[in-house]
């Protein structure tokens, strides 16, 4: 398989915090061209049976696919899990233990948020949320815009949801080494997503690149809807020196938020070997 083939390998559904269903996703990423697909649902992999079987009725590729929260460095980092086995009970639990302190911590941020005069924002994100296990900070961002006091996710972002603002709550999420393992474990490939939005310094991110290596993780993504185009060819030299595969994926949330549509992402730099190429056999 060439490093055109249009792959797209990061996006979210209503089980996480996408506002479409694995249906509708697979049935989008088809009429966009995409050959190959994966459903990369936040810490959950309760999606993947529906997405695969979309996939084959929309005459896609499919590989299965989580995107697991971690912390290192005292920062949140997004681990790519792709071609696991999604029946294997070590995935499966860790992934439970990962989601298990959300609903906490959302009440804790609507405590935050009511600080300043916001009230009733547990019970207004819940209203967005496709799956209770999974409450996340854009389904209060979501709430946030509906109820008029921002404009759009990004600015509640900015105004609320991030380090020092009133509705931010620290988590400890799983370890590097876990989230690899599970997914390793599984005869999957470890993927560090969107390394381009992590607030690292240079030796941090180095740091975060040999431990995930030495852990057994063998990607980043290169080509992804969070990566500006400068960002593409920074961290298409970093896999080539630290010897990663390169992942691409739009990491589609929703029509009317993502600005990057399932399958409309250049092509990875032809330099580089495509994930797919190390996930051939995993590939349904
Ligand atoms: P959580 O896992 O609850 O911390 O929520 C993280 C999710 O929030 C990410 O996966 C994105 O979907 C979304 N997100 C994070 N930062 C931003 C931002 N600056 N603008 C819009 N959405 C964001
Ligand atoms: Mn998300
Ligand atoms: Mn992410
Ligand atoms: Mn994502």
């Amino acid at each position: 398989m060439s490093s055109i083939l249009n792959a797209d390998l990061h996006c979210h559904s209503v089980v996480s915090d996408g506002t479409l269903t694995p249906e509708e996703l697979a049935a989008r990423a088809a009429a966009n061209g995409v050959e190959l697909w994966a459903l990369t649902d936040h810490d959950e992999i309760g999606g993947q049976h529906r997405a695969a079987q979309a996939a084959r009725a929309n005459g896609l590729k499919y590989l299965t696919g989580t995107e697991i929260s971690v912390t290192f460095a005292g920062e949140t980092v997004h681990i790519v899990g792709l071609g696991f086995d999604p029946d294997d009970a070590a995935i499966s639990q860790g992934l439970y233990e990962t989601r298990g302190g959300r609903g906490k911590r959302a009440q804790e941020m609507a405590e935050g948020l009511a600080r300043v005069g916001i009230h009733g924002a547990y019970e207004g994100a819940l209203r967005f949320v496709g799956n209770p296990e999974l409450i996340s900070r854009t389904h209060f961002a979501r709430f946030l815009v509906e109820a008029g006091h921002c404009r759009d996710t990004p600015e509640v972002f900015r105004k609320f949801l991030t380090e020092g603002k009133p509705g931010y709550v620290p988590h400890r999420w799983a370890s590097l080494k876990d989230a690899v393992q599970w997914i390793t474990n599984a005869k999957g490939l470890a993927v560090i997503a969107h390394p381009g939005r992590y607030k690292f310094t240079a030796n941090e991110e180095y740091a975060l690149f040999i431990e995930f290596k030495a852990h057994g993780g063998q990607a980043i993504e290169v080509v992804t809807g969070s990566h500006t185009p400068a960002e593409y060819v920074e961290y298409a030299d970093k896999a080539l020196e630290f010897e990663f595969a390169a992942s691409r994926g739009s990491d589609f949330h929703s029509p009317d938020e993502s600005h990057c549509d399932l399958g409309r992402l250049p092509p990875l730099p032809g330099k580089l070997t495509p994930v797919w190429e190390l996930l051939a056999h995993r590939i349904q």
